[in-house]
């Protein structure tokens, strides 16, 4: 982009991103990634965030929320717990929101969490401003044009059409890392000065139910794996965007098929 304050994700810095596992590497430290999504109404949101953070090199992924015996029956190698985020067990980084509904409850506990954070969809709406600006972990939001709108009380229109500025806003607002979606996903630093990264792998096939789900879950386990918000969340739309190339090579395709694609995606970048 000629724009000076946007810089272009590349290949070669994607790749230098991607954690591999050490020789002695065991599963908590390569990271353990917990998601708290889905609902009685949206079960499928919690099984593709799982299935994008089960590609994101996390060692383990841990699922609290009532969608566990549709997680399990897809992913059995999840771990679910029944209890909240608050009593799930070692978690180094945490997903909230996708197709969480009202669970208010659920999206505070996890705000209140000394680890990174990822919020997304209903999670935003439910997130207190407060709490995340008090938050001392990194957190990356991860809202698209229309749950950016309504977070900054604009609308949609003026969102895309002033993307750069309302990405800027709302990690001054949040004093949080923001991702915003759309044909070009804007990274933005906590608090919104500096460098906003843009990610140049997406394709329009990825405008289609559930793929931001697989997102979430994908940069959420970068974070678990240790990457700063903003290297996760860029990282992740980079795998995420290639993933979604090939899967569809110019042809229809759901959320699980560019979640399945994102392995080929890594071995690409690597
Ligand atoms: P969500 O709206 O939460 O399901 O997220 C949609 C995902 O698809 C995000 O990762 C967007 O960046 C991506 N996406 C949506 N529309 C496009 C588009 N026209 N071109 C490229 N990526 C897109
Ligand atoms: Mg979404």
């Amino acid at each position: 982009p000629a724009d000076p304050e946007l810089e272009a994700l590349q290949h070669a810095e994607v790749a230098a991103l991607l954690p591999e596992p050490a020789a002695e590497s065991d599963k908590y430290r390569r990271g353990v990634v917990g998601i708290a999504a889905g609902s009685a109404r949206y079960p499928g949101a919690a099984v593709l965030a799982v299935a994008g953070a089960l590609r994101g090199g996390a060692g383990a992924v841990r699922y609290v929320g009532p969608a566990g015996d549709a997680v399990i029956a897809r992913f059995p190698e999840t771990l679910v717990s029944d209890r909240g985020p608050k009593r799930a067990g070692r978690v180094q980084a945490w997903v909230v929101g996708p197709g969480a509904g009202d669970d208010a409850g659920t999206v505070a506990e996890v705000l209140a969490a000394e680890v990174p954070v990822l919020v997304d969809a209903d999670g935003l709406r439910l997130a207190d401003a407060g709490a995340v600006r008090a938050r001392t972990a990194p957190t990356l939001m991860t809202p698209h044009a229309g749950e950016a709108a309504a977070l900054l009380g604009v609308s949609r229109e003026e969102v895309e059409g002033a993307r750069l500025a309302a990405v800027r806003e709302l990690a001054g607002r949040y004093g949080a890392a923001v991702l915003l979606k759309g044909s070009s996903t804007l990274v933005a630093p906590a608090g919104g000065a500096g460098t906003v990264r843009v990610n140049p792998t997406g394709t329009p096939w990825l405008a289609t139910a559930g793929s931001g789900d697989v997102l979430s879950g994908l940069a959420g386990s970068l974070l678990a794996a240790g990457l700063s918000a903003v290297d996760a969340g860029s990282a992740g739309a980079y795998l995420h965007g290639l993933a979604g190339r090939f899967a569809a090579q110019g042809a229809p395709v759901g959320a699980r098929d560019v979640a399945e694609a994102v392995p080929r995606a890594w071995r690409d970048v690597r």
